[in-house]
């Protein structure tokens, strides 16, 4: 069998994976006590600064992008300076959607065969995984191959000054793996992310007292009505676009015919194509009062991830290893977003979801299950050792 030759002495890393436990383990402790919320700069960069030390400590060369509103962003280099393979590289994020002060009512502890704690799951665990994944590597002599890390600090709130960075690194790499938590409890690896966009849809009525005045009156609500009822209609199940107006304002007091209502609009789509059928539905949107004015803002912040020939080259390859390893291991798509949808639509094929095993995202039963610890990491260890072969 053609999987035999990317045996890659992946039990002694099951072994060290298994051995290193506590450490990972400890060292992921300390990363959870470090509060870092995405708008709290000083909380993530002191995140920053304890992971950047760890990783100065393996020999990495670190590299800060410094930013201004959010924590700075790290990039860390392992493996040998002068390569004629291009590196891999790996993504996370260090910033969580957990404020300051959450520790107290839900501290990091290890109970029921799981690991609990504000931002574990999302992403911690991944990060802490990688880290122990590239130091067994060290150590069996087998980190023969560069490895570049980003860490982010503004994932949770869309990334937008991560992007950039994101995506000059992923051009000049090979392959990137995504260490964001895998897919339900039974730890599938993602292929395919939907794309996400945001609409935001005002309309301007003309307002008036609703006794005295009713017939002057335009409601900007009843208008708005009618508007979500045809934004709804934009949703293709079949096509794997879906649109939701999650959020709906307007008027001021019920004897005021209302003045001004408006939605926020999230949409998904499978297919990088469908971002310009979607955008066209926005922009045709017509008022049906024209008393009434419509002002639609938004579009699409991260394209699709699609389940590219090199995406599924490099799940199958996990999925060989992970037979090794004992353990059958998933692909699945998912309709959230990560930064791996950057990378991919680039081209540059993109595993994302090689993080931790659990539940309970940016929820207050964040969990991982730790049995799929050191598998999971033996695993990202073989991945990192061979890819490109
Ligand atoms: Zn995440």
């Amino acid at each position: 069998m053609i999987e035999r030759k990317y045996t890659y002495g992946i039990l002694t890393l099951l072994q060290a994976a298994q051995k290193d436990q506590s450490e990972l383990l400890h060292f992921l402790r300390q990363m959870v006590e470090i509060e870092s919320p995405s708008d709290d700069k000083a909380g993530v960069n002191r995140c920053v600064a304890f992971v950047a030390e760890r990783c100065q400590a393996l020999g990495g060369k670190v590299r800060l992008h410094r930013q201004k509103h959010f924590g700075d962003l790290l990039e860390a280099h392992f493996g040998p300076a002068k390569s004629k393979q291009k590196p891999v590289l790996l993504l996370g994020h260090l910033d969580t959607v957990w404020p300051l002060g959450t520790l107290k009512g839900m501290p990091f502890r290890i109970a029921k065969d799981r690991v609990w704690g504000p931002g574990v799951l999302d992403m911690k665990a991944g990060v802490a995984m990688a880290i122990a994944a590239i130091a067994i590597l060290q150590k069996q002599e087998k980190l023969t191959r560069p490895i570049v890390m980003l860490l982010n600090s503004d994932e949770e709130v869309g990334s937008t000054v991560s992007r950039p960075v994101t995506e000059k690194l992923a051009q000049q790499c090979e392959a990137v793996y995504v260490l964001e938590p895998a897919q339900g409890l039974e730890g599938a690896y993602k292929t395919a992310r939907k794309g996400v966009g945001n609409y935001s849809v005002r309309v301007q009525g003309v307002a008036a007292h609703s006794g005295v005045d009713f017939e002057r009156g335009h409601s900007a609500i009843v208008e708005l009505a009618r508007l979500v009822e045809r934004i709804t209609g934009f949703t293709e199940l079949d096509r794997g676009i879906t649109v939701n107006v999650g959020t709906i304002q307007g008027g001021t007091r019920s004897n005021v015919i209302a003045a001004e209502a408006q939605a926020e609009v999230d949409v998904r789509i499978a297919r990088a194509k469908d971002a310009a059928r979607i955008e066209r539905h926005f922009r045709s949107l017509r008022v049906f009062d024209n008393k009434c004015s419509l002002h639609v803002e938004g579009g699409l912040n991260r394209p699709p991830m699609e389940r590219t020939r090199g995406t599924v080259a490099l799940y199958k390859r996990s999925a060989a290893y992970a037979r090794e390893l004992g353990f059958e291991l998933l692909e699945a798509s998912t309709g959230g977003g990560s930064d791996g949808n950057f990378t991919s639509a680039l081209g540059v094929p993109t595993l994302d979801g090689m993080g931790a095993v659990g539940e309970g995202a940016h929820a207050t039963h964040e969990s991982l299950l730790l049995e799929h610890m050191a598998p999971r990491t033996a695993l990202l260890a073989a991945m990192l050792a061979d890819a490109g072969k």
